[in-house]
């Protein structure tokens, strides 16, 4: 059995959403110790509990340790199945973290599955919802994995209660490697502005924020908005809002940034926030941002062949989930740059491959 560290680098609920799906879909038992030691909150949230508990039922995996605030977990996982599970995280946790560690074990399912998760759909320090559907899946179409993600209704914190449908059948054969280190130049900026009960004009605010502060620099601005109020079954069961934002480059890649709603903080506000870190990252002209960088590298390693991509800044997140794939998966890193930098990473990824569906 392997013992995964989970005070290593970050510390946080990232190894162990790195750490699982590997150990399901390559039948290696696990201890994990140390869970988010470096945490104020040290152990398992409700998040972290769901996204352990997804990964146990969908590999038959044995589990001990699973609680609230555990700190130490073993892993023994069984066959992969497919079919219908429903998952509620029961607070405002996010359901698209949940999904960052079912993703990987979905794409080795060689049956159908659809996982609904009831939680957090637009949390602060994770990925919007609108995130994971505009910027990371269209790179995992590139690579093979064509999941269906629906989103059934927004949930905010602190009531949470939003709803997502995840559905999928396994790749054929191997993930395909990725390369996106070109940057070209800046085709449209794109995106959302979202609000549940709340007055539309938060929305219009925030669009009319992001066109000014960008249409300066002779960009053109495509944003949608979604203002969503009750009896709307969208619509999120507490107030929130926010946007995402996307350079579409003319090399074919996506950099994103995204603004949440506070209360208090005007729409205005939120707006600038995120038109600020995607010129910034505009500027250093690097194809990959620096949350989509952790988010690819299990699927990196996971391909066949070699993979490439270039950020705008390595992250410890980042770092994180490279000294993971090293040790669990024994792959090959080479990065040029260094943490907090732009960045190119290589990896040559195990090939590892899916079941064959029976005749
Ligand atoms: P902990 O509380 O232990 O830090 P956690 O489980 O809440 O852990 P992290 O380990 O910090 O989460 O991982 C956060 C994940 O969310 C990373 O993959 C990161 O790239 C992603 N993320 C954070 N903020 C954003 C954002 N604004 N847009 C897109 N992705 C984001």
């Amino acid at each position: 059995m392997k013992t995964v560290y989970g005070d290593i680098l970050e510390g946080g609920g990232q190894i162990l959403r790195f750490t699982l799906p590997i150990a399901a879909i390559t039948g290696t038992p696990i201890r994990i110790v140390r869970i988010r030691a470096k945490r104020p909150n040290p152990g398992l949230a409700r998040q972290h509990m769901i996204s352990v508990e997804s990964v146990a039922r969908l590999s038959s995996a044995k589990l001990e340790g699973l609680r609230l605030g555990s700190q130490e977990l073993t892993f023994i996982p069984g066959s992969i199945r497919g079919g219908r599970y429903d998952f509620d995280i029961g607070t405002a946790g996010s359901i698209t973290l949940v999904l960052q560690a079912l993703l990987p074990v979905m794409a080795f399912t060689r049956d159908y599955v659809e996982v609904t998760i009831t939680g957090g759909t637009n949390n602060p320090m994770a990925p919007p919802i609108d995130y994971l559907e505009r910027i990371l899946l269209p790179v995992l179409r590139m690579m093979g994995f064509d999941p269906r993600i629906e989103l059934l209704r927004r949930g905010f914190y602190p009531v949470g209660g939003g709803i997502v449908k995840a559905s999928s059948t396994s790749i054929e054969g191997m993930l395909k490697p990725i390369r996106i280190v070109e940057f070209g130049y800046v085709k449209r900026i794109a995106g959302i502005a979202y609000s549940s009960r709340l007055p539309s004009h938060i929305v219009d605010r925030m669009v009319s924020t992001v066109e000014k502060l960008l249409s300066r620099r002779g960009y053109d601005i495509v944003l949608e908005k979604e203002i969503l109020q009750p009896p709307n079954p969208r619509c999120a069961a507490s107030p929130g809002c926010g946007v995402l934002l996307y350079a579409e480059l003319s090399s074919g890649a996506r950099i994103a940034s995204d603004s949440l709603g506070v209360r208090g903080k005007p729409a205005e506000k939120v707006a600038e926030e995120a038109v600020k870190d995607l010129e910034s990252q505009i500027e250093v002209a690097y194809p990959v941002d620096r949350h989509l960088a952790d988010q690819l590298i299990i699927w990196m390693a996971l391909a066949g062949g070699e993979s490439s991509i270039a950020t705008t800044e390595l992250t410890l997140h980042t770092v994180t989930c490279i000294e993971l794939a090293k040790r669990l998966l024994d792959v090959e890193f080479e990065v040029d740059g260094g943490e907090g930098k732009p960045s190119r990473i290589t990896c040559r990824g195990i090939g590892l491959k899916a079941e064959k569906s029976p005749p």
